[in-house]
C-alpha cells in the first residue's frame, strides 16, 4: 500500500499570489483531501533581499480565503538555515563540492547569457590551488558549486535518478522518467550571498517534512533532474512528482509580480469569490 499521502505548496513571499499560484495551491490541497492526506505550506524565504514578511502573511491570508486548510506550524526555511548547513557539509565531506568565486558579470559571461537569465549550464570547475589559496586568503566571498563529474563517478550512472511523475511536464512527459542532471551543469548548492541555494534547500525540507509527492508547476519540472541528484547523493527518500499546468495571462504570457491588479486579494477586492475562481481555474472543489 501508498504511504500517506503528504504534498505541499511553498511560495516564496516575494509578492501577493495570483491565479497560477492558487491554482498549484489547490491542486495540491485536493490531492490531499481526495486520498487522505496532509497538506503542507512552505515559506521558501531564505532569500532576505527578495522576501518581505508582508507577503509572507498576505499568502496565508489568500489562502485561508481560497477555503484551504493546512498544518501548523508553517515551515518558514529562514528558521532553519542550520539543517542546509548540515546537508551541505555532508556534500562536501563526501568531496562533491568546489568553491566558485566568480562574480555574477563573470558567470553570465561564462555561460554567453544576457543579463536577465540568471542561470544555464555552468561548469567552471574548481579554480586552481594556488589561485583559490589567494582568494580564500584575501577573505573573496565565494559559492560552492556541485561537480557533476565527481557525483557521476561516486554513482556509476544517474539511472538511479529517475523519478514517478504523476502529472506532466513541458512536453507532456508523464510516468517514470529518466532524468539527466547534465543539462544543470555544474549547480550552485550554496550562493555566495546566503550560504545556501534553492535546490539544496528544497531537497533538505522535503525529506525533512516527509513529502511523498512534490506538487508544483511544470516550469520546475526540470529541476528535478538536479533535485534528484542531490536527493541520492544525501541519501534522501525519493518524492513523487505531480508538476502541473501553468496559469496564464489571456494574452498566453506568464504573470509577473508588476501585474498587480491580478492578484488574489486584487480578485477579492473586486467581490470573485474562491468558488468563482475554482470554477474559472477548472479545478472543482
Ligand atoms: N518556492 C518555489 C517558487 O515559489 C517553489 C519551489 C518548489 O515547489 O519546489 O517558485
Amino acid at each position: 500500500m501508498e504511504d500517506r499521502l503528504v504534498t505541499r505548496f511553498a511560495p516564496s513571499p516575494t509578492g501577493y499570489l495570483h491565479r497560477g499560484h492558487a491554482f498549484s495551491a489547490l491542486t495540491a490541497h485536493d490531492q490531499a483531501q481526495r486520498r487522505g492526506g496532509r497538506f503542507l505550506v512552505r515559506i521558501e524565504d531564505i532569500d532576505a533581499t527578495r522576501c518581505q514578511p508582508r507577503f509572507d502573511a498576505a499568502i496565508l491570508e489568500d489562502l485561508a480565503w481560497l477555503g484551504l486548510d493546512w498544518e501548523r506550524p508553517v515551515r518558514r526555511q529562514s528558521e532553519h538555515l542550520g539543517d542546509y548547513q548540515d546537508a551541505l557539509a555532508r556534500l562536501r565531506d563526501m568531496g562533491l563540492l568546489y568553491r566558485c568565486f566568480r562574480t555574477r558579470a563573470e558567470t553570465l559571461a561564462g555561460i554567453g547569457a544576457a543579463p536577465h537569465v540568471s542561470q544555464r549550464a555552468d561548469s567552471p570547475g574548481p579554480p586552481p590551488p594556488d589561485i583559490e589559496a589567494e582568494r580564500l586568503a584575501a577573505g573573496e566571498p565565494f559559492a560552492w558549486r556541485l561537480s557533476l563529474s565527481t557525483a557521476r563517478r561516486r554513482l556509476g550512472d544517474f539511472a538511479s535518478l529517475e523519478f514517478d511523475e504523476r502529472g506532466s511536464g513541458p512536453a507532456g512527459e508523464t510516468g517514470w522518467i529518466a532524468a539527466d542532471p547534465a543539462a544543470a551543469g555544474d549547480i550552485i548548492v550554496a550562493r555566495k550571498d546566503l550560504g545556501v541555494s534553492y535546490h539544496l534547500a528544497v531537497v533538505v525540507d522535503d525529506a525533512l517534512q516527509g513529502v511523498t509527492e512534490v506538487t508544483r508547476g511544470e516550469d520546475l519540472f526540470a529541476a528535478t533532474a538536479v533535485q534528484r541528484l542531490l536527493q541520492v547523493l544525501l541519501g534522501l527518500p525519493a518524492p513523487a512528482y505531480r508538476h502541473h499546468r501553468l496559469i496564464l495571462r489571456p494574452d498566453g504570457k506568464r504573470f509577473a509580480k508588476r501585474d498587480t491588479a491580478e492578484t488574489l486579494r486584487d480578485l477579492r477586492g473586486r467581490g470573485v469569490t474562491a468558488d468563482e475562481l475554482r470554477e474559472e481555474l477548472g479545478i472543482g472543489g
